[in-house]
């Protein structure tokens, strides 16, 4: 599983960063950058959790 963001809805409040800082990281840009390679061997339940924690809806699991 991976995950995309989409830029435009993200705010940069770093909840998903929170929950998984090797995958998610708020960059100088105010808006999450994703770790592909750390995300292919995070545990999908914590990628899961910061999907579904996002308030913006910003973040999407790709299958
Ligand atoms: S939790 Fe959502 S809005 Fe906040 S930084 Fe992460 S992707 Fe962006």
């Amino acid at each position: 599983m991976r995950v995309e963001v989409d830029s435009d809805r993200c705010v940069g409040h770093g909840l998903c960063e929170a929950t998984a800082p090797d995958v998610f990281e708020v960059g100088d840009g105010g808006y999450v950058i994703i770790d592909d390679e750390a995300a292919s061997s995070c545990a999908e339940s914590d990628l899961r959790t910061a999907v579904n924690n996002c308030p913006s809806a910003a973040l999407r699991a790709i299958e």
